[in-house]
């Protein structure tokens, strides 16, 4: 690659000089010789974005050198989301999984949006098909239906309105009725009738799906365990895990909300029920604290690297480039403006 030692020298240890104490995996750290293999990469990515004009938006879950090498915008699914409502670049590089790239094309229908990690998955949105939709809302006629995020544009398309984790319980509310259709989260669904109980609006939540393979991992005895371990310690989980483990957490949000939360706290060490790469970020950004996690690593959004971001960038390939269908894109683009509109 046509880079000085001296730019890659530089580059590697700006990367380094951030990661030094980040996990890589549970008993490994970032080091300097990784960050000296990324740095071609990422000046490589750089240049090719600008001259593209490409914007990069990844997922908090994709690894360190995509989020603090690469990544113009870097955040959970609804802050990409409105990030990619908002770019003006001309194309988009979506470092996360399918759904999230899809939902970017829907929003930007005459922009170039490529995934990285080709037709990455994610056992949630894989769990439902928009037939699965029509059935469960013919036996329930006139029950309003919400979607996660997480699940396809022909799902979205069969909904009312799409959430994410950090508006699903006040938009929930907010729907009219005594009943809630809410896939594709089982579990998530479960949270929700706690919690609009909690708030003193309950309301029948009538789901169907899958789980995440990540946060259904975690158990009860696992914060117990932190719990035991290192007394004093705050637990906090997202709302995809079951909800008798996040009866026991300290504080339970998306993404985003567990960033804030770690934020503000005062506390010194936290318990993670999360995924890896939130992990790392809350690392990266507060290095005097203390992270502990019991494990959960997702696969679908580690098949983002370097090498396929500069690939996709340069040369995508045909499962790299997202399309999704005219009239579907325009019913899931009415089920996510209507996601904006209510989470206002
Ligand atoms: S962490 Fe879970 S919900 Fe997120 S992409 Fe991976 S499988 Fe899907």
């Amino acid at each position: 690659m046509p880079y000085t030692q001296d730019q890659i020298f530089n580059e590697a240890h700006r990367l380094y000089g951030l990661l030094s104490h980040v996990s890589k995996t549970k008993a490994q750290k970032w080091t300097l010789a990784d960050c000296q293999a990324a740095a071609p990469y990422i000046l490589a990515i750089n240049d090719a974005k600008k001259a593209k004009n490409a914007v990069v938006l990844a997922h908090s879950y994709t690894t360190p050198d995509i989020v603090y090498g690469v990544a113009d915008f870097r955040g959970d699914s609804y802050q990409l989301a409105q990030k990619a409502r908002e770019t003006n670049a001309q194309m988009i590089v979506f470092a996360g999984v399918w759904f999230m790239a899809e939902t970017a094309k829907i929003l930007n229908p005459n922009k170039q949006v490529v995934i990285p990690a080709g037709q990455a998955g994610c056992t949630l949105a894989d769990s439902m098909t928009a037939v699965d939709v029509q059935k469960l809302r013919a036996q329930h006629p006139g029950v309003p239906a919400l979607c996660y995020i997480n699940s396809s544009a022909e799902v979205k398309a069969q909904c009312d309105a799409c959430v994410t984790s950090g508006n699903v319980f006040d938009i929930a509310q907010k729907m009219p009725g005594k009943q809630l259709i809410f896939v594709p989260d089982m579990l998530m669904a479960q949270n929700i009738a706690i919690e609009l109980k909690r708030r003193g609006t309950p309301k029948e939540i009538i789901s169907s799906g899958g789980s995440c393979c990540v946060h259904d991992k975690y158990r009860p005895e696992q914060v117990e365990k932190l719990r035991a371990d290192y007394p004093g310690i705050v637990v906090i989980a997202h709302p995809e895990c079951a909800p008798e483990v996040c009866a026991l957490c300290d504080y339970v949000g998306s993404t985003k909300g567990m960033a804030d939360y770690v934020s503000k706290s005062d506390a010194r060490q936290f318990g993670m029920l999360t995924e890896l790469g939130l992990v790392n970020r809350l690392e990266t950004e507060h290095p005097d604290k203390s992270f502990i996690w019991p494990f959960g690593v997702c696969s679908y959004m580690k098949k983002n690297s370097l090498i396929n971001t500069l690939q996709a960038l340069l040369a995508p390939r045909p499962d790299q480039i997202v399309t999704v269908d005219v009239q579907v894109a325009a019913a899931a683009q009415k089920s996510i403006h209507k996601m904006f509109e209510l989470a206002q």
